[in-house]
């Protein structure tokens, strides 16, 4: 998400946003189709199914073409379903409810918002931005120093 939405505690723009698919009828969670998962997952089966054949093909050179055949086949009918489970998830996903789970870094109130309500009323507190700013900014600092700690340490004790 490239826009960032306004906190309705403090009215910073410093959120953490965490978005979710929500299937419209069932309201659970649609999780993106992976496809590393089912690339070895292909694999997999592939694989049984070539163990399972090889005994088979190996018995005869006649039999050699068709295992072969059959395992490309079986490839392709895997490539087949992926691609029309991958347009179905994608479908699934354009259509859902898109929930957000905000977290405001600056005076870490949490929030809901889904895409298509109304948004929670805004209140501006410019106190709580700048307490906010500030402690961000020790928190960094804080960071640099104990990075740089870790440097002193290392370069003490290279020999
Ligand atoms: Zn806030």
């Amino acid at each position: 998400m490239s826009v960032q939405l306004q906190c309705p505690n403090c009215g910073g723009f410093k959120t953490t946003d965490k978005m979710i698919h929500l299937d419209v009828a069932t309201q659970k969670p649609i999780t993106k189709l992976g496809g590393c998962g089912c690339l070895s997952m292909s694999f997999v089966l592939l694989g049984g199914l070539a163990q399972m054949i090889a005994p088979w093909a190996s018995a005869s050179k006649q039999n050699e073409p068709i295992a072969l055949a059959i395992l490309i086949g079986a490839a392709i009918l895997l490539l087949v379903f992926y691609l029309a489970a991958k347009r179905g998830n994608n479908r699934d996903r354009s259509a859902a409810q898109k929930k957000h789970e905000l977290y405001c870094d600056l005076c870490g109130y949490r929030w809901q918002w889904i895409e298509g309500s109304p948004y929670p009323n805004v209140v501006v507190n410019p106190d709580l931005i700048a307490k906010g700013e500030a402690q961000l900014q020790a928190q960094a600092q804080a960071r640099r120093d104990a990075e740089g700690a870790f440097y002193l340490y290392q370069q003490r004790h290279k020999k």
